[in-house]
């Protein structure tokens, strides 16, 4: 009696992956083969976030709004380097690290070259693709087109990095994976092609840490204060910070209003301090721990101030 429901169920399985291979051959190229090309032209992540998890977005930060045919988001991103913190953490070189290998290189060069190829080699498959960065640049500030947002439409990076199923945003408002915690710029292809997309992930790497709170000299981040962040029914509760005070703040933040983040606090000290509290958490790991010392910061006027204890960790004396 057994026999023939097992028989069905095998032919049914069957059916479903011929099906399967039979759409991926009429499609023009499939998602891993996709993926594949993303990885070749230098990217250390990439995720794929169908139509159904961005389509409800706010039209001022909704791919549609950019690209109406738009049916998959290509989320890119490449690592930043460990190296590249270093000159901040040791409070002795700012602008050749991590300015340029860190944040300038890392985005205007290396990164958009990454999406660049992706995009040259899409639009020779016949996909059309828009390649774009996180960034603020302003536009016409103005409704050019009857019922579209006015120009220029931002693209939130965290969320699509979300709906791409790469990671969650952190308690500290960095976007963390498993791979590199907060330590990955991204950027975005908007294609009109329907890829397979990827499962969201729910990394959790916050779990009883507040590192990035107590590493504030500052005390700009409320870890007693939350609000809700992220794709829609898949939110995090993140700490309130006072981006005015990170505007100003001189321990290691990057003020960068074009750019995709507005203030840059992956080298603060609340970046460093996530960074060290997460290096036995994430997959790429280092033989030496990166902290080897007291954490140097200045107070809001520059001038140089005491922590008593910093990044999860107390502070080494030299
Ligand atoms: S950027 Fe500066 S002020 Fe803002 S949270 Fe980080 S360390 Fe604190
Ligand atoms: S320091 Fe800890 S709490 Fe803050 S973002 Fe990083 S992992 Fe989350």
């Amino acid at each position: 009696m057994k026999q023939p429901r097992i028989r069905l169920t095998l032919s049914v399985t069957h059916y479903i992956k011929q099906f399967k291979l039979k759409m991926d051959k009429e499609k023009k190229m499939n998602s891993t083969q996709v993926k594949e090309k993303v990885r070749e032209a230098g990217a250390d992540l990439v995720g794929i976030a169908s139509l159904d998890r961005f389509k409800d977005l706010p039209a001022e930060s909704n791919p549609l709004s950019v690209f109406p045919q738009c049916k998959s988001v290509i989320v890119v991103g490449r690592r930043i380097l460990r190296g590249a913190f270093r000159g901040v953490e040791e409070g002795t070189n700012f602008g050749s690290t991590y300015g340029c290998f860190g944040h300038s290189y890392l985005e205007n060069q290396f990164l958009s070259k990454t999406i660049y190829d992706v995009t040259c080699y899409l639009e020779k498959e016949g996909i059309e693709a828009v390649p774009l960065l996180g960034y603020r640049i302003k536009g016409e500030d103005k409704v050019l087109a009857d019922g579209k947002p006015a120009a220029n439409v931002i693209l939130d990076y965290k969320i699509l990095a979300q709906a791409a199923g790469l990671g969650e945003i952190g308690k500290g408002g960095f976007f963390l994976t498993p791979e590199f915690g907060h330590r990955q710029r991204f950027g975005m292809i908007l294609v009109d092609e329907a890829f397979d997309a990827d499962e969201l992930k729910k990394v959790s790497l916050c779990e009883n840490c507040d590192a990035c709170a107590k590493g504030c000299p500052l005390k700009s981040i409320h870890a007693e204060k939350t609000i809700s962040a992220g794709l829609k029914g898949h939110e995090t509760d993140i700490f309130t910070i006072d981006e005015k005070i990170c505007k100003v703040c001189k321990n290691g933040a990057f003020s960068q209003p074009v750019a995709s983040d507005g203030v840059d606090r992956y080298a603060a000290a609340c970046g460093r301090a996530c960074m060290t509290a997460l290096e036995n958490k994430v997959s790429n790991r280092f033989e030496n721990k990166f902290r080897k010392r007291s954490v140097w910061s200045v107070d809001i006027n520059g001038s140089a101030a005491e922590l008593s204890f910093v990044g999860g960790q107390a502070p080494v004396k030299n």
